[in-house]
């Protein structure tokens, strides 16, 4: 019985996998033969896309989402406010017989038009010139997203405005993704590297954390509705000071909520594979298998959606935000990203022959150096108000960025450090392009959690992400440092040749002067140990500790110039980045404030009031009646108004801070305002607590 149920369960998913993508195998079955191969092409090998297809394509499409019950279309893609955005058309049009037709044509497929101008553009667009433009991404594939009544085709699209310039993530990375290619095929040149006609990639394998609570408890948290986390919330006697819910036992519910989402992402053609329990009670985490960069994010945006969808249906609602809950581990999106070569290899794994032993060290080097010299722009990339809450709070690396490279990878780089560049026999000494690197075990038993960036035996592991951010902005920055790192390495050397000197001399020289000059950034240590924040000073690494100062870096004539020279954002979109997210980080601080105001006001304060009343009148009655002092009464009394005091004291200072716009100093009378009323948590009857505990949403699952 079980193991038939088993047999079923895998059928069930290796006969939907894919089914609500319009994937290369469904187009085969939708489309003529010149067309599937044309279109293969683009996708598979980036060629041009042949804009005669156009028709034929969309009408595959429309063929088969209509087939899977589609009505409508929509061109599907991700603004500058880090969601995703979607416009739904009906293939439905009137003939003029009273009859409809269902139509959609190349043209649809192809561009949209919506109105640019409720879009955060940072300036780049003004409300009263709307036009921006949505444009067909076919590397992503059209996928169908349903639900019990409604099912939307959706068209991955990229967002530009009139004037050209990108209104979105999208096209930034797609222009980095060039960026870094072209530098990796001129690398694969240089060494001689074999060419299989595979195209250079970047590889991402984002790990989604998230927590569940019921949805009965969200519902009575406004700050848990408006804020996406706890702004009040008195720490419960127990959470993971046990170290019990990491990989524990998935409770049922639980398990039943993670099937069903295991399901509808494999019907999305979303490679979900691992699934745990994390650190805090009720928090958890969905790692898909690696794939292409592009594709890899949009899987990413499908799946925080889709888990929030069917967290619903299951009577929990899914957080998103880097911090829901104050005291314990908030939420991140671990970033392994990869890169691969016109070889079809993944560089960043060492081979065991010389020419793969010269080009993972290239890209090691040129990841050192890239991160060393762009810190402030890695780190600004991930910054938000709810990550704020994360980096630096001993669960998540600081603010510091550095790179672990574990023993091995240390000693050989130290080594290339101490070598000369000539042809030396010394076995210590890494020759590169002559002897073959020693080989590295592939799962360092070392690992750092606490740092950045950390090499896992055949990719880098940014951990700094926040978990509801859309992780597009840091694989920009990672791919635009390392290729333009690359494009030095490949100048000089290519300079050398031509001078006469022979390759790996000259390499090993370059790589040399990077591991001399920006070895500063590598650090194997405990990235949580305040030693290191004093360490990190003194090497002169930047500790930009909170959003408006990483922000900052957006604006640097060096961080111009980077994405200009690689074609990846011009000083306008730059700067309209900027623009955009300090908006949000001062909307999200003002949001924020209000709803504590607002809570501690309307629920908090007036709970409060009342107890002391109740206290009061006890003191009164009992003393009246029986001679006695009521000192222990008095005293709880005296408590709650010492604290009641601090909160009406507290929400007169967040008011003030909220009327003059100074977010900084809301953030501190938030966390005041937030002490008295945790205090008052702690004092007042349960029954009168106007919101559910802590405890009660962390474990009542
Ligand atoms: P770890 O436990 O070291 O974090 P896992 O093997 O569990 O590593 O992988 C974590 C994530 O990294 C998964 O999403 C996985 O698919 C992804 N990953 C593995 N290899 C690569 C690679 N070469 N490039 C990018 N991502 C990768
Ligand atoms: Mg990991």
């Amino acid at each position: 019985m079980t193991v038939n149920k088993a047999i079923d369960g895998m059928r069930n998913a290796t006969d939907s996998y894919g089914e609500n993508v319009f994937s290369i195998k469904a187009m085969r079955n939708y489309l003529s033969d010149s067309a599937f191969k044309s279109l293969k092409a683009t996708i598979r090998e980036g060629k041009m896309l042949d804009a005669s297809i156009a028709d034929d394509v969309a009408e595959a499409m429309k063929t088969w989402a209509i087939e899977k019950g589609a009505t409508h279309f929509t061109h599907w893609f991700q603004p500058l406010t880090g969601a995703t955005a979607e416009k739904h058309d009906s293939f439905v049009v009137p003939d003029r017989d009273g009859g409809v037709i269902m139509q959609f044509s190349g043209k649809e497929l192809i561009k949209g038009e919506p109105d640019a101008s409720s879009f955060p553009s940072g300036g780049l667009r003004a409300t009263f010139e709307a036009r921006g433009y949505t444009a067909w991404d076919p590397t992503s594939p059209a996928f169908i997203k349903e639900s019990k009544n409604a099912a939307v085709l959706c068209v991955p699209t990229v967002f530009y405005s009139y004037t050209g310039e990108a209104l979105d993530k999208k096209v930034p990375l797609l222009r980095s993704i060039d960026a870094l290619s072209s530098q990796i095929c001129r690398v694969a040149k240089l060494f001689d590297i074999e060419n299989t006609g595979a195209k250079p990639s970047v590889q991402l394998g984002p790990e989604q954390e998230y927590f569940l609570v019921d949805r009965k408890y969200f519902e009575k948290r406004p700050d848990l509705i408006q804020t996406g986390r706890t702004l009040f919330g008195l720490r419960s006697a127990k959470d993971q000071q046990m170290s019990d819910h990491y990989f524990g036992p998935i409770k049922r519910r639980v398990t039943e909520f993670m099937c069903e989402l295991d399901k509808e992402m494999w019907r999305l053609g979303v490679p979900a594979k691992t699934r745990h329990n994390e650190v805090c009670p009720g928090q958890f985490e969905l790692a898909p298998i690696f794939e292409e960069l592009n594709l890899a994010i949009d899987h990413n945006m499908i799946m925080m959606e889709v888990m929030q969808d069917i967290a619903e249906k299951h009577g929990l609602v899914c957080l998103l935000h880097e911090k829901p809950f104050t005291s314990v581990n908030g939420s991140g999106k671990h970033n392994n990203w990869s890169v691969s070569g016109p070889d079809g290899k993944n560089w960043l794994k060492p081979g065991d022959s010389p020419h793969e032993n010269a080009k993972f060290l290239t890209v090691l080097c040129a990841v050192i150096k890239g991160v060393d010299t762009h810190a402030p722009l890695l780190r600004a990339s991930v910054a938000s108000a709810g990550n704020d809450h994360r980096l630096g709070g001993h669960e998540a690396p600081p603010a510091i960025m550095s790179i672990f490279l574990g023993e091995q990878l240390n000693d050989i780089v130290r080594d290339l450090e101490n070598g000369d560049g000539k042809a030396s026999k010394k076995r210590d000494t890494i020759e590169i392009g002559v002897s073959p690197l020693p080989p590295l075990p592939k799962d360092t038993t070392d690992r750092n959690r606490t740092s950045p960036l950390a090499y896992t035996g055949n990719k880098f592991e940014f951990r700094a992400v926040g978990s509801s951010q859309n992780s597009s902005g840091p694989n920009v920055v990672m791919n635009t440092i390392v290729a333009e790192a690359l494009d030095e390495i490949c100048t000089k050397v290519e300079t050398d040749i031509a001078g006469g000197k022979d390759l790996n001399e000259s390499l090993q020289l370059v790589l040399r002067d990077i591991v001399k000059k920006h070895k500063r950034v590598l650090f194997d240590g405990d990235n949580y140990k305040t030693d290191w924040t004093t360490e990190a000073e003194k090497r002169g690494l930047p500790n930009l500790r909170k959003t408006p100062e990483a922000l900052k870096a957006l604006l640097t004539p060096e961080a111009g110039a980077l994405f200009e020279k690689y074609g990846v954002l011009t000083k306008r979109e730059l700067a309209s980045r900027y623009e955009v997210y300090q908006t949000i980080y001062d909307e999200t601080i003002a949001i924020e404030s209000r709803c504590s105001l607002m809570i501690a006001r309307t629920m908090i304060a007036p709970v409060a009031l009342a107890y002391q009343g109740e206290l009061a009148d006890i003191i009164k009655n009992v003393e009246r009646i029986d001679n006695e002092d009521m000192l222990d009464v008095r005293e709880l009394l005296s408590g709650v108004r010492k604290e009641s005091s601090e909160l009406l004291k507290g929400i007169k200072k967040l008011q003030k801070y909220v009327d003059d716009g100074a977010s900084d100093k809301a953030i501190d009378a938030m966390t005041e305002l937030r002490a008295a009323a945790d205090a008052l948590e702690g004092m007042l009857p349960k029954s009168d607590w106007p919101m559910p505990s802590y405890g009660e949403m962390m474990f009542m699952l």
